[in-house]
Order: C-alpha cells, then structure tokens, then sequence
C-alpha cells in the first residue's frame, strides 16, 4: 500500500525518487518552487527543460500535463515538471480538473519511471493563485483515487507532500483528515 505522508519543508530538500515541479508552461523556468528547483538542481534541468521544449512542446507543456527531466543536483532521481491552472473562479470546475490531472499525470509519470517516492509541492497554491483548502482537497483525493488503483499502488511506497509554511501544512493536514472521515 502506498504511504501518503505530508511534512512542512523545502521539496528541495527532500530525498525522492521524483520531485514534482510546478512549473509554468514555457519550462524554462519560473519563481516559486520552480525557482527553488532550478536554483539547487543546476544548469542540468534548464538544458534537459529546453530540449523538451524543442522536441515535443515548441508551444509549452499544456496545462495539466505533465513530463520528466533529470534533476541535476538535487537529492532526487527526476524532476516531473506539471503545469497547474491559474485559479478562476468562473471557471472553477474545468480548472479543478486541469489540476487533478497534474497530480495524476504526475503520479502516471513517476511510474513508469519505476518511482518508489514522489514529493509534490502544493501546485497552483502560490502565484497561481489557488486558495490553499480547495487545492489541498483535489491533491489529496486525486492522489488517494491513484493510489488506489492497480498498478499504481504496487510501485509506489510513498507520496509525500512538501508544505511550504504552516498555512499550507494545515490546509492539507485538514484534508486529509477529512479523507480518512469519507472513506
Ligand atoms: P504555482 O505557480 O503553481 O502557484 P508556486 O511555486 O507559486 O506555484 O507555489 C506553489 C506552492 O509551492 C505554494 O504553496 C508555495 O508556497 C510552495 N513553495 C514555494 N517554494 C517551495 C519550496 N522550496 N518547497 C516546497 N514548496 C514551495
């Protein structure tokens, strides 16, 4: 069974098979936690990021989607590098899909990887802008939903969410909870 865990810290630090990025869809780079990622993984990432974008993604990684890289320096195998919706609330729901499929292109990536462990940060939660109980509620249930299925949870050993700040802690903390109320 897969472990789902959370912790407060920086996903840089954290030593994972994948590290999962939130980045934006040009993948060359951003602020935020694509920022961290970048600045302590190394040049590897960008060269690896550009060569993506030349081969497969001349008009960006789409929203949602979600792809490898190497991750340079950082105590971790891969980067899987996903692009989160920017929050709208008119356009809530086809959003909310968009971001639970960045859990789960990102979990169906780390897999065929052969990832034992994935740290994911707390996508579209910063500049994009998601409120933090909304986007701690999709993380959780989508990866749960994955987690569950066959195939899935045979590889993996644990899904760990990397919290920056207590805010976002006890949001997802709070979510979880109340996952385990549901099922
Ligand atoms: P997005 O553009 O998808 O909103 P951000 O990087 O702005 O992405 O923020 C996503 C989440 O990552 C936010 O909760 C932010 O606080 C958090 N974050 C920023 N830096 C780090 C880090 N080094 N480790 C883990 N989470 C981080």
């Amino acid at each position: 069974m897969t472990q789902i865990t959370l912790i407060e810290g920086d996903i840089t630090d954290q030593q994972v098979d994948v590290v999962v990025n939130a980045a934006n869809s040009s993948l060359l780079g951003g602020g935020g936690v694509d920022g961290a990622i970048h600045r302590r993984g190394g040049p590897e990432i960008l060269e690896d990021c550009r060569r993506l974008r030349a081969s497969h993604y001349g008009k960006g990684l789409p929203t949602g989607r979600a792809v490898a890289t190497t991750a340079g320096r950082l105590p971790a195998h891969w980067v899987v590098h996903t692009v989160g919706p920017v929050f709208l609330e008119e356009d809530r729901p086809a959003r909310a899909a968009l971001l639970a499929s960045c859990y789960a292109e990102s979990l169906r990536v780390a897999v065929d990887l052969g990832a034992r462990t994935v740290a994911f940060p707390a996508v579209s939660a910063g500049v994009y802008g998601w409120p933090l109980e909304d986007a701690a509620r999709i993380a959780l249930t989508t990866v749960a939903e994955a987690v569950a299925e066959e195939g899935v949870a045979g590889g993996l050993a644990e899904v760990r969410f990397v919290l920056f700040g207590g805010g976002a802690y006890a949001a997802f903390e709070q979510a979880l909870r109340d996952l385990g109320q549901r099922s």
